[in-house]
């Protein structure tokens, strides 16, 4: 403990905010930072100083480390909140990661848009007022065979708003099977309410049979609704009716079959060892209304689509939310460019992030690994192992099936400045963050994810680490 006497004198020896703005290095700072910030620094570090002192936490005040501590602030004052990362962990859609990245085939027309006027609401060809949902109509029809769709805020926005429009105060019929929660606290039998239908439970966790759904139709009933249980599987004795003798039952009743989709995939990833998932153009041809987000398994921006018959879609335009939860500018761009590499099928897997990650050759992520640590090796203080691993979709989206990957497993050498939890959280706090797994006492970097650069941000930024260190 230190005493009295000594917090005393250290105390004495913190120079107040005017002798700190007098020092050459605060000087060249005045100029770039502006005085009233810089003035606001010192004194938040020396307040800081100061109850370190009097905690008795706080040993000597030196000069020097006070600069470094008002220069340290004062940079990360300067950075943005939100910033990109560098995504080290494999999870291919993290929800916490901002879930897909766009391709950058699609930057300099999303920056286009971005940055100038558009004709967001004007036809060029009629010299009038335009609709924002057309720039993505034709092409939503061509990918999901939809006759109309239009675009809202998310997933969850799309299927309250369909919900909204088309079963007021009816009943809407759903499995027991599928009353899911959607992470976020998005749950389906809170938002059939929310969106002012009443809610009509048939079946079992396990089994919901057609004779079950027919046993519940009647005058009160508003629609049909399927929930695409994306993000859990029930696996063992279950039963679900066909989606085609479902559409017929509907049908028949003459109410909508709607599909939550949740993710929505429009090209079949069987053949690269995937689990079979529904597409989406099956789902549009035996339903009335499917809806699916643009970030997770399509690879585009945060939108939530809604494709089916026309009929449905124009009642859905009219419903005065949809003002409430419209697209801006910069996601319809994003959306658009996003779509149009699907009209080429040979390429999109290789075009669209998130599909490419998704599948990608285990031999080409192992000599990636290989690349990485043979550059990491040559960095003094870390032992590099390479190790066979799995990564995850993540996004909701095939939930129990994990891919095959190569991890380059980064531990420090002992005796050397910082501990694996200690360089995890070094990494993370950098100016660009470095995520990444620690686990069994090492960090697991997964290159699955790893976009193009980011393999020298971290040779770099262990580099730098280790010398500082
Ligand atoms: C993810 C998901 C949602 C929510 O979609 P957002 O685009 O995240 O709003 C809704 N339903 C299902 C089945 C989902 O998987």
């Amino acid at each position: 403990m230190i005493d009295k006497k000594t917090r005393q004198k250290l105390l004495r020896k913190l120079p107040s905010v005017n002798d700190v703005l007098r020092m050459a290095k605060v000087q060249e700072q005045i100029i770039t930072s502006g005085s009233v910030e810089l003035k606001l620094v010192i004194n938040q570090v020396l307040t800081m100083v100061r109850e370190q002192i009097l905690a008795g936490e706080r040993e000597t005040v030196q000069s020097e480390e006070l600069l470094a501590l008002i220069l340290d602030r004062l940079a990360s004052r300067e950075q943005y909140s939100l910033r990109r990362v560098v995504n080290g962990t494999g999870v291919v859609l993290h929800t916490n990661l901002g879930r897909a990245v766009l391709s950058r085939e699609i930057q300099e027309h999303v920056n286009q848009v971005m940055c100038a006027y558009s004709n967001l609401e004007y036809s060029l060809a009629e010299k009038q007022r335009g609709l924002r949902y057309d720039h993505v109509r034709q092409l939503l029809r061509t990918l999901t065979g939809a006759e109309d769709a239009i675009v809202v805020n998310n997933n969850a926005a799309a299927v309250m708003l369909v919900l909204d429009s088309l079963v007021q105060n009816r009943e809407v019929i759903i499995s027991r099977g599928e009353l899911v929660e959607i992470g976020g606290s998005f749950r389906i039998p809170e938002i059939i309410t929310k969106g002012g239908g009443k809610l009509r439970e048939v079946g079992t966790t396990n089994k919901t049979h057609l004779a079950d759904y027919q046993a519940a139709m009647s005058e009160e009933t508003g629609a049909i609704l399927k929930v695409h249980t994306s993000n859990y599987r029930i696996v063992g004795f279950t039963e679900r009716p066909s989606i085609e003798d479902l559409y017929q039952l509907a049908n028949q009743a003459e109410v909508p079959l709607i599909n939550d989709l949740g993710s929505g995939l429009l090209i079949d990833l069987s053949k690269y060892g995937l689990p079979r998932e529904p597409l989406i153009q099956g789902s549009v041809k035996n339903g009335d209304i499917v809806t699916f987000s643009g970030d997770k398994l399509l690879g585009g921006p945060q939108v939530g689509v809604i494709a089916g018959k026309r009929s449905l879609i124009e009642q859905i335009k009219k419903n005065q939310l949809l003002r409430a939860l419209r697209v801006d500018k910069v996601t319809l761009a994003a959306l658009e460019a996003t779509l149009k590499l699907y009209l080429n099928p040979a390429t999109v897997t290789k075009k669209v992030p998130t599909l490419r990650m998704i599948t990608t050759d285990p031999k080409e992520l192992t000599q990636r690994a290989q690349r990485l640590a043979s550059q990491l090796g040559n960095l003094p203080g870390l032992a590099i192992d390479l190790l066979p691993g799995t990564s995850q979709i993540g996004g909701g989206a095939f939930p129990d099936y994990r891919i095959p990957t190569t991890l380059v497993a980064v531990k420090p050498k002992k005796g050397g400045p910082y501990s694996s939890t200690q360089l995890e959280e070094k990494l993370r706090m950098g100016a660009v963050p470095i995520i990444c797994r620690l686990e069994h006492d090492e960090l697991q970097i997964d290159v699955r994810t790893l976009q193009r650069g980011d393999d020298d941000l971290i040779v770099k930024r262990l580099e730098q680490l280790l010398s500082l260190g």
